[in-house]
This record gives C-alpha cells, structure tokens and sequence, in this order.
C-alpha cells in the first residue's frame, strides 16, 4: 500500500466539493497509480475549471501520474496573476468565442445571441453530441452538469454556477472577458442566425398594423427570417445591456 496523498482546491474549485472539504488538505489513499486528472474528478471536480496543479512544488499536467505520498495543490484560472512560466493545463483561449449550450441554458443561449454571441442550442441534444460539437467545431461548452466536464475531448468549457439566467449571463461574460465584444441585435434569438437591416417596404406585408404604423426601422434573420424591430422588446434588452455594462465597470 503507498503512503497517502494530500490534496487541496483553491477559490472556486470548491464549488463542487461538500462544505466540510472546503479549503482544506484533504487525504487519500491510493489503491494504484492514476493520472492527476482521474484523482481530481473523482473527488468531483472536472478537468476544465483546473488551469495549476503543483504537486511537491512542481507544476505538472493532467496526465501527471499520482504514485502516492504526493502533496497536491490545485487552482482554477488566475485572473490577474502572471503565472506563465508554470504548467497550465487550459489550453489557450479559442480565437473566435462561439459557444454550445446545455439542454437547460436556453434563456442564456437567447441572452449570449442578443448581445451577437454564436451560442448553438437545441432542447434535444445529448451529452454525447454536445461533447462532439463542442470539441470538432471548437465551441466553448456551458452547462450546468458536472458529469459532462469530466469527458476527455472538452477542452474549452465552464461549469455554470447561477440557477438564474441573468445572472448565468454575468458569469459567462465575466469568465471569458467578453464585456468589450458585444454585438447587440447582430444575431436572432430564436435560431442563432445572422440578422441584416432590410427596408421596411420588402417586409410590410408581414408585418401588424400597429407595427407598421409606429416602427421604421427593421432587422431580419437571414436563416428563419424572423423580423425584428425597436419595440418595448427592444427597449427592455437595451436595459439589460446597460446594467450588464455598468456592472463590468
Ligand atoms: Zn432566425
């Protein structure tokens, strides 16, 4: 039998850890050598919240094997500190920031789409498929289900905390630094296209009587071609981005 490891997740990493393991060494016995990633899910963290493990003053990656007698620190992703000669187990931030969303973030897909963000979203995906698109279409996963973190292929991903969608909407946006690449009313909520201005005559027939007698300015979705305009949808959504802006000060 090899001697026990001590282990201990820094911030946020304790989220998913039972109150009564928060900010502590935690010990283990280890019945066989197994890679870092595997000890550190198995206590319920997934891989893609970890970007340090140091283990005996080391940094090493997640394919680190774990032998026994170790001690092991793990953190989540600095925000500010310059820690870049050390291991990190992210990989760099993805080029465009698209996005594939969970069964249940649906408010949020509609949210991230308002403010221009490609955020794919169906209520019927699986785990599996969602696993796949994200990793072959280089999307980053938000979900709210542990159990799907913890699969090898998810690179880019976040854990989303907030039950409430406004609020999903703050952390994402804070998580990924997005605050400055806000495209409003660039994208549909309703399918993820793209939207263009379209001149209200090629769209009039389409449109209510009211709506065509108060609105002159019109966007439409080029895949569904849902139309849009500045209504009190609109001014709501205006006020949504204001506090969203204000709050990122
Ligand atoms: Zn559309």
């Amino acid at each position: 039998m090899s001697d026990p490891i001590t282990i201990r997740f820094y911030e946020e990493l304790n989220d998913f850890l039972p109150a009564d393991q928060h900010k502590t060494d935690l010990n283990y016995e280890l019945k066989k050598t197994r890679s870092v990633k595997d000890l550190i899910e198995s206590i319920g963290v997934p891989h893609t919240e970890v970007d340090l493990v140091i283990v005996d003053g080391q940094s090493v990656t997640l394919d680190y094997l774990v032998e026994g007698g170790e001690h092991i620190s793990v953190y989540p992703m600095f925000e500010s500190l310059d820690i870049s000669p050390l291991n990190h187990c992210q990989p760099q931030p993805l080029r465009e920031t698209r996005f594939i969303l969970d069964v249940h973030l649906g408010r949020l897909a509609a949210y991230l789409r308002m403010l221009g963000f490609d955020s794919l979203y169906r209520n019927d995906y699986h785990d599996s498929e969602l696993a796949d698109i994200s990793a072959e279409e280089r999307r980053i996963l938000l979900t709210c289900d542990v159990k799907l973190l913890m699969r090898k292929q998810i690179t880019h991903a976040y854990f989303v905390r907030s039950r409430q969608p406004r609020q999903q909407l703050l952390e994402v946006l804070s998580r990924f630094d997005l605050y400055n690449n806000l495209q409003p009313f660039t994208r549909c909520m309703s399918c993820n296209g793209k939207t263009r201005a379209v001149d209200k005559n090629d769209i009039e027939q389409h449109l209510l009587p009211k709506t065509k007698k108060y609105y002159e300015k019109f966007y439409q979705c080029e895949t569904c071609n849902k139309i849009y305009w500045q209504g009190t949808h609109y001014q709501k959504m205006i006020n949504i981005i204001k506090e969203i802006r204000s709050s990122a000060v």
